[in-house]
């Protein structure tokens, strides 16, 4: 049975800023509850969240959580940002015998649709930005979605709850499950139609403890599967496949990710890399289990531009391609941008110093880049490591972005790509990464 909230005094705890608080608060006002939010973080940080909530319908506890209120709540809902077990606020709720739910079980329970969930260590919002593009794509041509209505939700930054009421039957969700929401769902006992796990890898044990809790909470994106229902894995992901089969499920573990298809999409897509290629190999595995033509899937996916900040491909320019890939704020992703590309590389590097090493991105850029162009409040010490691992490369240091991409412009040869992938956190020069890329964006956009 559905979780009943009309006319409940619920308490919505962790507004956040990626739509879950803002979608799930909006929605059970609307259902006539009578809602309390609270968040830890200030209302000056939660600003952009709070503006897209009609103010005077809610009661609001920011900058920190009043046990007090748990005095006159029937309900909590509970984001998925906030560790349980850790919580005091939380842990005095479950001992009051408060009941407790999240934003994605509401939606779980009252979604009527044909559900597709996406969920892995990486590439879940890219993978799911794809099999949404190929099934909006898919929707308008002769195949049998064909006029279906398609919407693309959860993790990825947009709640669905809001629109539950004009969620019918026929249509097509397809949404990207963390395993923090997986985790909650359990309580629900509801897997989607058509589930597909990237990978697995150690993530987040800081706060599902160890690889057993973390995989666990994956599994449930399967778990509650029936005998129609299917679920699609990498063929490389073995240890994976031996705990999918250890539930002894009824529905089918199909696998993605061969050698033929990946050739196949190493010519039709526009996004670089490797993990791209095992991102559109589960996109398009989805999109065959629904019968869509590959003709169609294949049109869809070299179209696709990447999602924004990451690897996003903006503009080919003089014969040099532009990529912004402000999302990288670590040495690691900068190395996982270098080794993407096939052509040689002038790379934008720099930003805050996070007092981290660059040696391996130094060695990594030693072998795939033709120059690093560094700037910011780092870069004379990012400029000094790639000059030890790397002697012959040619490093130049600017201060700011705008002097960077210049820079590259002169620097980079025709049949070159030229990547914003800093490796760093923006704070020294902007609000945020996305302020940093769209800063990028605009100025690539507008090269003359
Ligand atoms: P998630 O939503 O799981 O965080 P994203 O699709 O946002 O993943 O990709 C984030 C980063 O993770 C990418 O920029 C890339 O560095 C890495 N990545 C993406 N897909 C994969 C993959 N299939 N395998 C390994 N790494 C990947």
């Amino acid at each position: 049975m559905n979780t009943d909230v009309r006319g409940k005094r619920i308490i919505v705890m962790g507004l956040g800023r990626f739509g879950g608080g803002v979608g799930v608060s909006r929605w059970l006002a609307a259902q006539g509850a009578d809602v309390l939010v609270t968040d830890q973080a200030a209302e000056a940080d939660l600003a952009d969240s709070i503006l897209k909530l009609d103010r005077s319908r809610f009661t609001w506890r920011l900058g920190g959580h009043d046990p007090a209120d748990l005095d006159r709540a029937d309900l909590l809902v509970v984001s998925p940002a906030v560790d349980k077990p850790r919580s005091e606020f939380f842990q005095a709720a479950v001992n009051r015998r408060i009941p407790w739910t999240t934003e994605m079980n509401l939606f779980l329970e009252r979604c009527p649709a044909n559900l597709i969930g996406i969920t892995g260590s990486a590439g879940k919002s890219t993978t799911t930005a794809m099999a949404g593009a190929i099934l909006e794509a898919a929707a308008t041509a002769d195949t049998p979605l064909k006029g279906k209505r398609v919407l693309i939700g959860g993790n990825i930054g947009r709640s669905l709850l809001d629109e539950i009421s004009t969620i019918k039957p026929d249509d097509w969700v397809i949404l990207e499950l963390s395993s923090f929401q997986l985790e909650d769902a359990a309580g629900i006992r509801r897997s989607p139609t058509v589930a597909l796990i990237t990978n697995l890898r150690p993530n987040h044990l800081d706060r599902h403890g160890d690889m057993e809790s973390y995989a666990n909470a994956k599994l449930n994106i399967a778990r509650f599967q029936s005998s129609a229902d299917v679920t699609f894995i990498h063929e490389s992901e073995s240890d994976l496949r031996t705990r999918l089969e250890a539930l002894k499920l009824r529905s089918p573990i199909r696998t993605f990710g061969d050698r033929a298809t990946h050739d196949q999409l190493a010519s039709a897509l526009r996004v670089p890399g490797r993990h791209n290629r095992d991102n559109a190999a589960a996109a398009l595995a989805i999109a065959g289990h629904l019968n869509v033509p590959d003709t169609v899937s294949l049109a869809a996916l070299a179209e696709f531009r990447g999602l924004p900040h990451r690897l996003e491909f903006v503009r080919d320019h003089n014969g040099i391609q532009y990529f912004n890939d402000s999302k990288s704020t670590t040495p690691e992703s900068a190395r996982i941008a270098l080794e993407a590309f096939e052509y040689p590389v002038v790379i934008l590097l720099g930003g805050y110093d996070k007092h981290v090493e660059f040696d391996d991105l130094a060695s990594a850029a030693a072998r795939r880049a033709r120059a690093a162009i560094c700037y910011g409040a780092v870069r004379e010490k990012i400029a000094a490591s790639i000059q030890t691992a790397a002697p012959r490369l040619q490093v130049q240091i600017v201060p700011d972005l705008p002097a960077a991409l210049a820079a590259a412009r002169s620097t980079a040869q025709t049949g070159d790509v030229v990547v914003l992938s800093p490796a760093c956190a923006s704070y020294d020069q902007f609000i945020n990464y996305e302020q940093r890329g769209e800063l990028f964006r605009k100025l690539v956009t507008v090269l003359p």
